[in-house]
């Protein structure tokens, strides 16, 4: 899990760094694309603007992006660098136009906006305000200076709708994207936990199992693992209801969760009203004890079993296997073993644990 986020991580900023260099490409085709609408007296004044205010931009977020905490201040560095893009964008407006009575383009003004807003990922909120302030810097520009004469009124209104446009297609696209990670952690949850208990399903307890065997056996530490299995549970269904019986099974999931508190214990619904717990560095006597505590927690819950059933109050079953050397076992191994002592401890009388040692 953690290695997979790294590597997103790094793929991110790999692409990241693609479009850096896209838009450093593009600003490039641009200088040719302007040169030859430009009169040669100004080469100077623009190459200036491009070669050493915006393109050593996509330089300096480039290296920022080898920085160690980039990627928590990278949305305000893009922000930045949009401000600087079209700001000297606008000075570059207004040297043509003051020293050279030359009408430069604005359209560069908008294409930076949805560069830095969807090629480098400014999130809404920063984009709403960079765009803003873009705006009334432009409002400004032909304030000071109606360089577009009768056409200032509609240019501005191309830059306002243009800017509002992508503002508003980033806050869609920031919402959608929330909803989807909302979704998808809801169905990575459903495939995981069971949602009566909360506790790991079946799938994910044999994966997280195999994860922990795996572990246990390069450090060479003892597992345990524990089957439970509530007692006479059809005779409690049949005289108290399948919705009581559900009770009783959430009851069995609270009783798992306050005796199993170490994060490497793996708790899980096996099924029906069998569960699992898969334990790791451990000792038989921590074993037995806890065997002993979660029969005394189902004691104390004191809850009325059904007529007939073996014991007038609510228990559970336990089978348990201790394997001291885990190199040579498996995962089936240990669930068959623990499997054949919750078998013994049923015939034994229930309401007790079982524990064999492999
Ligand atoms: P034993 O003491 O030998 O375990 O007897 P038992 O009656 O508990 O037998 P068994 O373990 O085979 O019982 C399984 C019963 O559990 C059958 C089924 O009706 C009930 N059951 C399985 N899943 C659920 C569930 O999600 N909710 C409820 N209420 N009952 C369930
Ligand atoms: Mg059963
Ligand atoms: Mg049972």
């Amino acid at each position: 899990m953690v290695s997979n986020v790294k590597l997103n991580k790094s793929t991110e900023l790999v692409r990241l760094r693609i479009a850096l260099l896209i838009g450093a490409s593009l600003v490039v085709c641009f200088i040719g694309a302007s040169l030859s609408l430009l009169p040669s007296n100004m080469y100077e004044l623009y190459l200036f603007d491009k070669l050493f205010i915006q393109v050593p931009i996509f330089a300096l977020v480039a290296a920022f992006s080898f920085w160690r905490h980039f990627s928590q201040y990278k949305a305000y560095i893009f922000f930045l660098s949009l401000l600087v893009l079209s700001f000297s964008n606008y000075w570059l407006i207004w040297v043509c136009w003051t020293e050279f009575g030359f009408v430069f383009p604005y359209e560069g003004t908008i294409l930076y906006a949805f560069f830095c807003v969807f090629a480098l990922g400014i999130p809404f909120t920063l984009a709403f305000i960079a765009n803003a302030l873009s705006l009334i810097g432009f409002i400004w520009l032909m304030w000071l200076a109606p360089i577009y004469g009768d056409r200032v009124v509609i240019s501005s209104a191309f830059v306002a709708g243009s800017l509002f446009v992508c503002a508003y297609a980033k806050y869609r696209l920031d919402r959608t994207l929330s909803m989807l990670k909302e979704s998808n952690e809801r169905l990575l949850k459903l495939s995981k936990f069971d949602p009566l208990t909360d506790l790991l399903n079946r799938r994910a307890l044999r994966e997280r199992c195999a994860k922990l065997l795996a572990i246990s056996k390069r450090h060479n530490v003892a597992m345990a693992v524990l089957m439970l299995d509530l007692d006479d549970f059809k005779k409690y269904n049949d005289s108290f209801g399948h919705q009581q019986g559900d009770e009783a099974i959430k009851v069995q999931a609270s009783i798992m969760k306050a005796t199993f508190k170490r994060d490497t214990d793996i708790i899980g619904r096996y099924g029906g009203e069998e569960f699992i717990v898969v334990l790791s560095d451990i000792t038989p006597q921590q074993v037995n004890e806890h065997c002993q505590t979660l029969l005394d927690k189902w004691r104390e819950v004191n809850m009325r079993h059904a007529e007939g059933a073996k014991h007038p109050i609510m228990s559970c079953s336990i089978g348990a296997v201790y394997a001291e050397n885990v190199s040579k076992t498996s995962i089936d191994t240990l669930i068959d073993e623990a499997d054949a002592a919750l078998y013994q401890a049923k015939t034994k009388g229930k309401a007790c644990f079982e524990l064999s040692n492999i």
